[in-house]
């Protein structure tokens, strides 16, 4: 669904359509302080207990989010899940953006 310059896409927080550029984040601009204080809870848990070794779903719970959204923080990169375990981690840096393309 392609068009080369942009997309009309789902945004990963609200699901409200929205249209991505080439290179934009599949998140609307609605919802970039979300996804940002999302973000910062996220490694604020996993900072404050890092012998937990948890999951997705142990974070949501935790924070009191929905599930889907901290997947959506793992599929756009700003975490990562352990291969086999499912535990959370993240690139401990300022460059959460450009995580991705260090890998
Ligand atoms: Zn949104």
């Amino acid at each position: 669904m392609s068009t080369g310059q942009f997309d009309l896409i789902k945004c990963g927080i609200c699901g409200k359509a929205f249209v991505k550029y080439t290179g934009g984040r599949p998140t609307c601009p609605d919802c970039y302080a979300e996804e940002e204080a999302l973000y910062r809870r996220v490694r604020g848990v996993l900072t404050t207990y890092p012998e937990r070794r948890m999951g997705i779903g142990d974070v949501a719970e935790m924070i009191g989010v929905e599930e889907r959204k901290i997947s959506y923080l793992v599929d756009i990169g700003m975490f990562k899940l352990t291969s086999g375990l499912g535990e959370l981690s993240w690139e401990d840096d300022d460059s959460r953006y450009d995580a991705k393309k260090r890998l």
